[in-house]
């Protein structure tokens, strides 16, 4: 690693919000993002809704009830907390703080509600992207394929839909999901943009200081 790769990586990490109404590719995306960089993690949110097949506590959600959920609250361990559907979701604060300061990027797969309480939190660290699909079909078949909810919950899941779209205003960037690599190209491009925002390059000022003394 060369002394210029040294001090970049001595940086405040990103808190990168990803939202979307359910099967517009969110999922997808944030895997490929994880797979792209070592040195961003995703937050992993506590839940009172219970596990679908495949999730595995601790990796998807941290699997609670909703006594320990109230317990989470009063003890101030969230960032932020919500309630989406008929259950409470909430981001733990302790990960997040720790991985910021060790210049890590936090993902956050969280909802439009989750985002406007993290931009009271943090809004210098925050970046919030949309994700939306090309057409509200291609919504529908994917959350059919996915296969793991019933009938009843895609019927409300596509109605929640078009409440979580209108605050599509409330994000920074917006990704029109109808080509998956085109997606993660654009992913990309945000993520390695915010990183270089002079703000956020905290190594810069001892850097320029040796630069103009011939260092
Ligand atoms: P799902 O039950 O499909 O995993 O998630 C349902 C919704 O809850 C999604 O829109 C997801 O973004 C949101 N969500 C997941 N974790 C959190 C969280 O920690 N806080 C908030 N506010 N929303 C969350």
């Amino acid at each position: 690693m060369s002394e210029i790769q040294k001090l970049k990586s001595n940086r405040r990490g990103l808190m990168v919000v990803l939202s979307s109404p359910s099967g517009a590719g969110k999922t997808t995306l944030t895997r490929k993002l994880l797979a792209a960089h070592d040195d961003m993690s995703m937050s992993v949110s506590a839940t009172t809704r219970k596990p679908r097949p495949g999730e595995v506590d601790g990796h998807d959600y941290y699997f609670v009830t909703k006594d320990k959920f109230s317990e989470m609250i009063e003890g101030e361990d969230f960032l932020e907390h919500a309630k989406v559907f008929d259950n409470y979701y909430g981001t733990p604060r302790a990960p997040v703080e720790e991985a910021l300061m060790d210049g890590r990027d936090v993902i956050f797969d969280i909802d439009w509600q989750g985002a406007q309480q993290l931009e009271q939190a943090a809004v210098e660290d925050l970046v919030k992207i949309f994700i939306l699909p090309p057409n509200m079909r291609a919504l529908e078949s994917r959350l059919r394929t996915r296969a793991q909810d019933s009938d009843d919950v895609i019927a409300k899941r596509m109605s929640k839909s078009e409440a979580e779209i209108s605050h599509w205003s409330e994000y920074d960037y917006i990704i029109v999901n109808e080509d998956i690599e085109t997606a993660m190209a654009e992913l990309q491009s945000i993520v390695q943009a915010e990183r270089m925002k002079r703000r956020r390059q905290s190594w810069l000022g001892p850097f320029i200081k040796a630069l103009v003394e011939g260092g």
